[in-house]
């Protein structure tokens, strides 16, 4: 079976791939601003329906009490998948303009590997645990902590990585036994469309335990956070729109998980290899056009070595000149819409407003007229106060702050509001796990090392978000937990 016959795909409600009730939205190539098809726009019934079907599929079938059911079903998701990866690959370098050495890793085999995670996770995880007996109130009493589903999951996602925050929701969601409904970014539809297809063609997953609704319209998404019907929201996006979806759940009290956005900081300690360093700022602040929310964004090096790390930056970012998506060679793709070009574009403009310089790059690529393109840019000459440094771009945009030593570094990492991700780079272990220790930030890398992975949790501090995706924390976002308490006879 080939993926989207046509050219256009179907939404996934109550086990059956339907039309959405208002016709069809494009989706757009960002490298060659070409119309790749049609992704069904569902409307506000759609949405609905979905959470019906979910909430049926959840109280009245046996889903969440059976594993094996789950484990299988999972199972058969990750396997349609791999049969069908090269087409998944050209899909995600044609809608997401991800840049195809990335579908190896992060933007597609990686997420769809970190599955197997999710299933063996609900295969030997305790579900029942024995508290023991105690006598509470002189009550003689046998203790039991039961984890249980949280119900009907509704999911909203952005278009970044979108296969890897997709299936970082479906996969612990389903696994602990919820019912769900996903949203994507309309900016990839079939991203999540596909994953439709392939439930709907090649798994056991019973009719309405997952539903996927992809709409041109965020006010459908929004549904998912205010419908009583639903328990829990799953949100990746910006912090503005994270705001907007835990203001709207509170009227129904439920629970809230997001993943927002941030403005990480890679600390250069002047014992580190400067230039080394820099380079691999540079390179990663660079990577998908820089649209990833954990991207260190802030590069702080010492005042004394300031100029010298700028050169170093610029350097490498010179060498990362944004090209087709297609080529293996590429790091720097295009963005994602005319709308986020604008954005950075803006930012860029703001930079120099505020008295910055570029030291490499600061507009669109002379050589590419078509497509969303921005060259990778080095921002120099303004400190951690300049909303340029404060404020997410999410475009391949670096800015070198100069600090005074290690606590100012620590210092300036921790004045953002938000608190993702940071990098440490220092020739003295000792001294890099002291400033990883004060990085108020929910992942570091020191001198280095990767932080992601299907074990470890993912997350932030302050305005970046409020709960851990992945790992056995991610696992435990979706569960209750329920204390059953037997008089001891
Ligand atoms: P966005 O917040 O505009 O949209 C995200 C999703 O929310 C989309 O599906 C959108 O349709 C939906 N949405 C919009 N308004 C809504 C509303 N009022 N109620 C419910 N849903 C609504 O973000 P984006 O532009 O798609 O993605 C970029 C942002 O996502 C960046 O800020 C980035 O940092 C953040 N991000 C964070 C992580 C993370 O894990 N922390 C990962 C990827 C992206």
């Amino acid at each position: 079976m080939a993926l989207l016959a046509d050219a256009t795909s179907e939404l996934l409600i109550d086990g059956k791939l339907v039309p959405g009730g208002a016709g069809a939205f494009p989706t757009l190539n960002p490298a060659t601003e070409e119309v790749l098809g049609t992704a069904a726009d569902a409307d506000a019934e759609d949405m609905g329906r979905a959470i019906g079907a979910a909430r049926r599929a959840f109280d009245d079938t046996d889903w969440s009490r059976d594993t094996e059911l789950r484990v299988r079903c999972l199972r058969q998701l990750q396997q349609a998948m791999r049969d069908h990866l090269e087409e998944l690959r050209e899909l995600t370098i044609a809608e997401v303009g991800a840049p195809r050495m990335l579908t190896s890793g992060g933007q597609l085999e990686t997420p769809l590997e970190d599955l197997s995670f999710c299933a063996d996770t609900a295969e030997s995880y305790p579900w029942s645990t024995e508290l023991g007996y105690a006598t509470p109130q002189g009550i003689p009493t046998n203790r039991t902590i039961a984890r249980e589903a949280v119900g009907v999951v509704g999911a909203i996602t952005p278009w970044n990585f979108p296969h890897q925050i997709n299936l970082a929701k479906i996969g612990p969601a389903l696994a602990a036994g919820n019912t769900l409904v996903l949203k994507p970014a309309p900016d990839t539809p079939w991203a999540a469309a596909v994953l439709g297809e392939l439930i709907a063609g090649h798994t056991d997953f019973p009719p309405g335990v997952v539903n996927i609704v992809t709409s041109s319209d965020h006010a459908v998404g929004a549904l998912l956070s205010r419908d009583p019907r639903v328990d829990m929201v799953s949100f990746t996006g910006s912090t503005a729109t994270g705001r907007s979806v835990m203001t709207d759940a509170a009227a129904t009290i439920k629970k809230v998980f997001l993943e927002l956005g941030g403005k990480s900081a890679f600390l250069v300690l002047d014992d580190a290899d400067l230039a080394a360093a820099c380079s691999m700022s540079a390179f990663t602040a660079a990577m998908h056009a820089g649209q990833g929310c954990a991207i260190t964004t802030r590069l702080v090096v010492p005042r004394a070595h300031y100029d010298e790390a700028v050169e170093a930056a610029a350097d490498t970012m010179s060498g990362l000149q944004p090209g087709d998506p297609n080529s293996k060679r590429t790091i720097c793709g295009p963005v994602i819409s005319a709308r986020q070009r604008d954005r950075v574009q803006g930012y860029l403009d703001l930079a120099v407003a505020e008295g910055g310089r570029f030291a490499c790059g600061g507009g669109r690529p002379a050589d590419r007229d078509t497509g969303f393109f921005i060259e990778p840019t080095v921002v120099a000459g303004l400190t951690n106060d300049a909303r340029v440094a404060r404020e997410e771009i999410f475009g391949p945009v670096l800015t070198v702050i100069a600090h005074d030593g290690d606590d100012d570094a620590v210092r300036i990492a921790n004045d953002s509001p938000y608190g993702l991700s940071g990098t440490v780079f220092s020739g003295d272990p000792e001294r890099a796990a002291s400033a990883a220790a004060r990085m108020r930030v929910g992942t570091v890398n020191v001198n280095g090392g990767i932080w992601y992975s299907a074990d470890a949790p993912f997350g932030g501090y302050k305005q970046s978000g409020i709960g851990r995706e992945m790992g056995l924390a991610g696992f435990e976002e979706y569960t209750e937990i329920k204390v059953i308490a037997t008089m001891a006879t």
